[in-house]
């Protein structure tokens, strides 16, 4: 990688607000918001696109994981109060996972505030995407693709929630562009790169307003965070500036949130406290003394899964000059979340689940199995070469560097043709004791096929309540796509 810039010089302080909310009552929710932009001085005007964080939503599976609807709404009503010369006002993301995001929004309760204010619905997924090319030298490629409503818009609203995150510490504001792209591009440079590439995206567009759900936040992961009160909506207008103030909110110094350092190298904004204004109702030394058991969840796999008792990793060397010994943004990461996707459907996984040894990297010298242990495989820089059941196994690396991945020609990783590639390689490989699982990274929803055929464990995918409404989301997501090929 190139050489990051020196350090942003400021002419002036950015503002960040703290303000206390303990509640999810849109109208409480709208009056702080309508403050906040009275205070930092924002009139939302032209294009105006919200875009939220719907990573995955269920309110009884994934309570947690999105900012919430109640939050849209009092976002929009102060959005409407305080906006001038409006030609649109829209709410746009891509969720997670390969899940269809008109699902999410349903299952938010975004179709509601949607109609209720008589506002737009871009889901990214369906969206046209187009390029954009970058400036920044440190770039890892050239171009971006991004969908059309974001290309297009004028004045982008970010409403990021406040979450821990198991690969990067913490999701606030600049971690929020990763649900700009939709599943052809978001997984590219989703691996040892995953820092530069948040960096990259905010290139693309800046956030003139920022909003962050923090009333409840979420704790060591994002997918299935724990919940915790933390009581605040944080405002602003710089992302790196709100970051760091997200930072000291839960005591992380921000020079451990990579893809904010990168990002305030490049000249986004501030990462020092002492270049930004903080304010609001809620001060910041009082916020710290709430959130002194505030969890996060950055361990790595081979420690993480040491105390369980079926579930054990071998963690070797990447490819990455940058981080020789541990693959922060891809597999492993996704491994951690897809076990705890299984524990929320089942919370006896642990003890059900037939052993499994997951074996991710460079690794050399003998694995020394457990009688009837199974092994994955994953993700395309893995290699190994020894004997398993006195059967000589040599698992080659297929890793392509960044300047070999062309994002052109990059797969769809489309939800359906994904889950049934899964489920018949595990089928064809059900008497192997191993299978090798391709992709960098192995997807999250990849990790729970896999796991699910050789751990022998129910498949959540096949759960009743996911089933069928994703699957009817799915299609339409589909159509859908297919029409806005040939709409502007
Ligand atoms: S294959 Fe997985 S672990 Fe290896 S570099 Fe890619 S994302 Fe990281």
């Amino acid at each position: 990688m190139p050489e990051p810039a020196k350090d942003c010089v400021l002419d002036h302080k950015h503002k960040v607000l703290i303000m206390r909310c303990d509640g999810y009552d849109p109208d409480r929710i709208a009056g702080i918001i309508k403050e906040g932009m009275e205070e930092l001085r924002v009139t939302p005007r032209g294009r105006i696109l919200l875009k939220p964080n719907v990573v995955l939503a269920h309110p009884q599976i994934f309570p947690n994981a999105y900012t919430r609807g109640e939050f849209l709404d009092g976002v929009v009503a102060a959005v409407k109060s305080r906006a001038e010369s409006v030609k649109e006002i829209a709410v746009g993301e891509r969720s997670g996972i390969t899940v269809p995001t008109r699902y999410n929004f349903k299952n938010a309760g975004y179709l509601e505030v949607i109609d209720k204010h008589g506002i737009k619905a871009y889901y990214f997924d369906e969206s046209k995407h187009v390029p954009v090319q970058l400036k920044i030298p440190q770039a890892i490629r050239k171009t971006l693709y991004i969908p059309k409503p974001i290309k297009r818009c004028e004045f982008l609203i970010n409403l990021p929630k406040f979450k821990a995150h198991p690969w990067c510490r913490l999701t606030l504001s600049l971690k929020n562009f990763i649900g700009l792209q939709d599943d052809r591009h978001r997984l590219i440079d989703h691996n040892q790169f995953l820092e530069h590439k948040i960096a990259d995206l905010q290139e693309v567009i800046q956030p003139k307003f920022i909003a962050i759900d923090g009333i409840v936040a979420g704790q060591k992961m994002m997918l299935t965070p724990t919940p915790f009160l933390l009581g605040a909506i944080v405002m602003g207008t710089n992302s790196c500036a709100v970051d760091t103030v997200g930072c000291h909110m839960v005591r992380i110094n921000p020079n451990d949130l990579t893809h904010l350092k990168y990002a305030s190298q490049r000249g986004f904004g501030p990462m020092a406290l002492d270049q930004i204004d903080v304010g609001g109702n809620y001060p910041l030394e009082e916020v710290q003394k709430r959130t002194e058991n505030f969890k996060f969840c950055v361990e790595r796999i081979d420690n993480y899964f040491s105390g369980t008792r079926n579930l054990s990793c071998t963690v070797g060397k990447f490819p990455e000059g940058h981080s020789l010994d541990y693959c922060r943004g891809g597999c492993p990461g996704a491994l951690q979340e897809a076990i705890h996707i299984f524990r929320g459907f089942n919370p006896d996984v642990d003890k059900q689940m037939q052993k499994v040894r997951y074996v991710v990297g460079k690794v050399d010298g003998p694995l020394n199995l457990a009688k009837g242990e199974r092994v994955i495989f994953a993700g395309n820089c893995t290699s190994w070469e020894g004997d398993i059941d006195g059967e000589s196994v040599k698992i080659e690396s297929s890793y392509k560097t960044a300047d070999d991945v062309d994002a052109k020609k990059s797969s769809t990783n489309d939800m359906l043709l994904k889950t049934a590639t899964a489920i018949v390689h595990s089928l064809l490989k059900r008497r192997s004791r191993y299978i090798h699982a391709r992709g960098c990274p192995l997807s999250v929803a990849q990790h729970v096929n896999y796991l699910s055929a050789m751990a022998k464990i129910k498949n959540p995918n096949f759960d009743p309540r996911l089933l069928i409404p994703v699957n009817i989301a799915y299609w339409q997501m589909r159509f859908f796509r297919f029409l806005n090929r040939f709409i502007g």
